[in-house]
């Protein structure tokens, strides 16, 4: 039997710094990174019970919502900062910014697209499964040609 999925794609601004590695990405940068959230419904059944969302695996706008406020208002315009970083630098930085009231998202892996990538999944494996959703796949892109999956299994 075919598979229905939907897909809603969300993009957010954010710096992170890669400590321990070679080239430029130790650095303080940015991104715009981009992120697909594809989902299903368990048993691939669509909602019948709803006049508003009939015919749905779920609302657009509540996907929307859900992604947003789980995942990425806290991190649009943050600088990821790694709490196990082995760089002093990366230290300092979230230090400041902190006694300067800008925003910090604190997280306990190195800020690779990968570690995000299964962060977001395990968040929204937990937020969605409240919903009978199922996430299927999540990509997440660092750049225009790079970019890191996690499937569902
Ligand atoms: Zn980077």
């Amino acid at each position: 039997m075919a598979k229905i999925t939907v897909t809603k794609e969300f993009s957010w601004d954010m710096a992170h710094m890669l400590s321990g590695h070679e080239g430029l990405c130790k650095n303080l940068h940015g991104h715009t990174y981009k992120m697909q959230v594809e989902v299903s419904s368990k048993g691939g059944s669509l909602i019948e019970d709803d006049k508003s969302s009939k015919g749905m695996i779920i609302d657009f706008k509540n996907l929307k919502e859900i992604v947003r406020d789980k995942i990425i208002d806290r991190l649009d315009h943050a600088f990821l900062y790694w709490t196990g970083s082995g760089d002093v630098v990366e230290h300092k930085i979230a230090e400041l910014l902190k006694e300067s009231g800008r925003k910090v998202a604190e997280v306990p892996y190195r800020p690779t697209a990968e570690e995000m990538v299964i962060d977001f999944y395990n968040i929204l494996f937990v937020e969605l499964g409240h919903h009978a959703i199922i996430v299927e796949s999540i990509k997440l892109w660092e750049t225009p040609t790079s970019f890191a999956e996690v499937r569902g299994e």
